[in-house]
């Protein structure tokens, strides 16, 4: 495969193939747009895929039409949108420069790095977002509705996230859910001790993928990160931690999101 710098000149449908061959997820846009290509491709962010047949028909079908990646599985991102960000960033990152790839969108950066776990996050920092699990962005050659082509400015391996990323990030519980200070297990281990009877466990890059517990899936859905003891599903959106395993485990399995929902009314109860 090419760098990253050779996909600005190559053409939509190559740029698309040339992402899915690095086992990044991709999904068509509308052209000059942000938004999916909605009236065709259904369910949006769900139909990202690497499978470079259905990528071609898409492309062959609309041959302009801009292309997302999916983050929080290969990936995370901070978006720098505008002047504005550069400011912001410098605030919690002095003289901070980039080591991995970086892309130059229509009004500002796109910074990546290895995934976190860590979810979707818009603007804990004026201008600045941050697209982990159930995000997308816009990737070079798309071009932005103010007609700029999006482009690589520098190629290089996925650093790990820095410090001073996690005041962008959404951590997968709040604190108050448990009291201030909580310690979970590692997810794999328990993972493996409450489910490996029904379910197989496999590595997936630095995270493990298995069938989801909560939803029938073809192809395994539920991701587990071990760099942060979480897991999501990209079918049916569940997600949470060891804990949040553990315990919905102990109610007989019940989905992670009806067990918060019983937990708040105990708590509004008393
Ligand atoms: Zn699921």
């Amino acid at each position: 495969m090419a760098g990253l710098i050779d996909i600005n000149k190559a053409t939509l449908e190559q740029a698309a193939c040339a992402y899915a061959s690095m086992g990044w997820p991709v999904l068509p846009l509308l052209p000059r747009k942000k938004e999916p290509h909605g009236k065709l491709v259904r369910t949006g962010l769900l139909e990202a895929t690497d499978d470079l047949g259905r990528l071609r028909l898409w492309w062959e079908m609309w041959p302009n039409a801009n292309i997302g990646l999916r983050t929080g599985i290969a990936f995370d991102v901070v978006d720098l949108d505008g002047p504005e960000a550069l400011k912001s960033l410098s605030l919690v990152a002095p003289g901070y420069k980039h080591a991995g790839p970086v892309a130059s969108t229509g009004r500002g950066y796109h910074l990546l790095f290895k995934t976190t776990g860590a979810r979707n996050a818009a603007n804990k920092l004026s201008s600045i977002d941050y697209r982990g699990i159930n995000g997308y962005i816009v990737a070079p050659p798309s071009v932005h509705p103010n007609g700029h082509k999006y482009q690589w400015a520098k190629d290089g391996e996925l650093p790990e996230a820095p410090e001073w990323l996690h005041q962008l990030t959404t951590p997968a519980r709040s604190s108050e859910d448990y009291g201030e200070r909580f310690e979970v297990e590692d997810i794999v281990p328990v993972f493996i001790s409450l489910y490996s009877s029904i379910r197989e466990l496999t590595p997936s890059g630095n995270l493990f993928k298995t069938n989801c517990i909560w939803h029938e899936d073809g192809t395994p859905s539920l991701y587990l990160y071990p760099h942060n003891n979480t897991f999501n599903c990209y079918g049916c959106s569940e997600w949470g931690d060891t804990l949040d395993l553990q315990q919905t485990f102990n109610e007989g399995g019940i989905a992670p999101s009806a067990w918060r929902e019983i937990r708040k009314q105990r708590k509004v109860l008393g």
